[in-house]
């Protein structure tokens, strides 16, 4: 089974990156029924580097940290009792920037990040938070240092603010190569994970999640959830054909 990775549950925003509520509760429901769906740590404790989780285990990531995830996941995921993990951009709660420049959003205007206070008000029910990096920028373009520096004050500012460990890194994009992977480990990150863009590196710093989008029905969804799902999908042809195709 895999770790599943969505951005924006949002009834407003027509997106690949948005899924509606109605979409996100009934894949909860399903997830609840069919599924164990554990906390990222301890994924990531028994993921193997192709990224697939042993037995029925799935784990949820939310990228980016946008601020509709406050209003309409959350209270969803505390409905149904489902562990999650967000990873924010650390550089939006320290900047005042508090928007999400990297993606156009509804009305074309940046689409808002979450709040300190919303973050540590999700923490204390039990949602978890890791490194999205600290500008979102695509790592594979910065020398070693400066990559090594975003990944680093990513992580001392989100300890600071969180006054908890950040071990967990999700790269902006999906993407990363073996200088980017390098730097994770050097910034202090155990574990990172990408999208199944990329074939996995085989270590524990380029674990590859799956994807969820809103054409994703329940048919897909189980499809994504297969044990053998993350293998076949970032196996080289796959990958080459999906980069073909995008
Ligand atoms: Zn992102």
């Amino acid at each position: 089974m895999p770790i599943l990775c969505y951005h924006a549950i949002d009834p407003h925003w027509r997106s690949s990156l948005a899924i509606t509520p109605e979409q996100f509760s009934s894949q909860c429901a399903w997830l609840l029924t069919n599924k164990d769906v554990v906390t990222l740590t301890e994924a990531v404790a028994s993921a193997r580097p192709s990224g697939v989780l042993p037995g029925r285990q799935v784990a949820l990531t939310f990228d980016d940290g946008l601020e509709s995830l406050y209003h309409h996941a959350f209270p969803m995921l505390l409905d149904y009792g489902l562990p999650a993990t967000v990873f924010v951009v650390a550089g939006t709660m320290t900047s005042g920037r508090g928007q999400a420049d990297w993606i156009p959003g509804r009305c074309d205007k940046p689409l808002p990040t979450l709040s300190l206070e919303q973050i540590l008000e999700m923490q204390e029910a039990g949602i978890s938070f890791g490194s999205h990096s600290y500008a979102h920028s695509d790592l594979t373009s910065l020398s070693d240092e400066a990559c090594r520096r975003d990944l680093k004050t990513s992580r001392e500012t989100l300890e600071d603010a969180l006054e908890r460990p950040v071990r967990v890194l999700a790269y902006p994009r999906g993407l990363h190569d073996a200088r980017v992977r390098r730097a994770a480990r050097q910034a202090g990150f155990t574990h990172a994970l990408g999208t199944s863009k990329l074939q996995p590196s085989g270590d524990l710093w380029g674990i590859p999640r799956i994807g969820v989008y809103p054409r994703n029905g329940r048919i897909a969804l189980r499809a994504k959830t297969c044990r053998r799902y993350p293998a076949v999908r970032t196996s080289r042809p796959v990958t080459a054909l999906a980069r073909t195709l995008s």
